[in-house]
């Protein structure tokens, strides 16, 4: 890949990448198909990062399914799909991990230790090999969003970083490859975080809601009435830059970011939304 990708610099051709976990949906599509428009030589991983998976959590059922991926890839006009093996990317003699410090133990590094240093680290292995000019990601992970961001500025990495829009399902529902998991009542249900979501921001920006313990509640409240098989897990009011909790929502201005995960059964969901305050 490292060879192609040198050639493919090597003969002026801008590179747009787009790193994945497979099992592609449409939310995946959009990002491609952005390169597709953008770049000259478009390329996507397929890897499901072990370094990025907790020992309690679903690495082994991931969902897997390279043959419908490609023909995913292939409909939105990737160039090359880069699929290593585990023992590629992590040899019996790795030792070496970045991490992207304070920004990696807030809101999802609370209850996933270490996902962000397995994040943060394949990203730039991958970045390395694949040479892009462009990267693309989705607003759906957008604590990744953030420290990818402050990876790319600390480290110097000459690569432009273009974030895509959340993809979701007609209820509202973001698409997710974990959404396999959710029996059909589930997914109607599971609309409901989205939902919640619009109605923090409708709160803070129309009814001028201040009080974040309130609004939390309030959310809380929301999601419960309205979804009684799930389980949140935490909802946060942040900023989008250094993930700062925001205490004064009547004082700050910029992007605010509400973040949460819950659970339905086993599977757990995250969701955000990102205004200008
Ligand atoms: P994943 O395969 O889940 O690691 O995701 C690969 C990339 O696709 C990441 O940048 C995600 O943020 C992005 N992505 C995943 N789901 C969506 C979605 N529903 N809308 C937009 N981007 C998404």
């Amino acid at each position: 890949m490292q060879d192609i990708s040198n050639f493919l610099k090597r003969t002026g051709r801008k590179i747009g990448f787009i790193p994945t976990m497979g099992f592609l949906h449409e939310g995946h599509c959009s990002l491609m198909l952005k390169a597709r428009d953008e770049a000259d030589t478009v390329i996507t991983s397929i890897f499901v990062n072990p370094a990025q998976f907790g020992p309690s959590e679903d690495f082994n059922q991931y969902p897997r399914d390279f043959l419908r991926d490609y023909h995913i890839c292939k409909s939105c006009g990737v160039d090359y799909i880069f699929y290593p093996e585990s023992k590629d990317i992590y040899p019996n003699d790795f030792l070496t991990y970045v991490e992207v410090k304070e920004m990696s133990e807030k809101l999802e590094g609370k209850f996933r230790p270490g996902h962000f240093a397995g994040v943060a680290t394949v990203v730039l292995k991958l970045f390395n090999i694949t040479k892009p000019d462009l990267a693309y990601f989705g607003q759906k992970d957008a604590q990744q969003v953030a420290i990818i961001k402050k990876m790319t500025d600390n480290l110097n990495l000459d690569i432009k970083l273009r974030i895509c829009e959340t993809v979701r399902e007609e209820n509202g529902l973001a698409k997710s490859s974990r959404n396999t998991y959710l029996t059909k009542e589930q997914k109607e249900e599971a609309a409901v975080l989205n939902k919640a979501l619009n109605e923090a921001k409708r709160l803070i920006l129309e009814e001028e809601m201040h009080d974040i313990k309130e609004l939390k509640k309030e959310v809380k409240k929301y999601i419960e009435t309205n979804s009684p098989n799930s389980s949140l897990q935490y909802i946060a009011v942040t900023d989008f830059i250094n993930l700062e909790k925001i205490s004064d929502l009547k004082e700050y201005k910029g992007d605010v970011l509400i973040s949460l995960a819950a659970y339905y059964g086993k599977t757990r969901l995250i969701d955000n939304i990102i205004f200008e305050k």
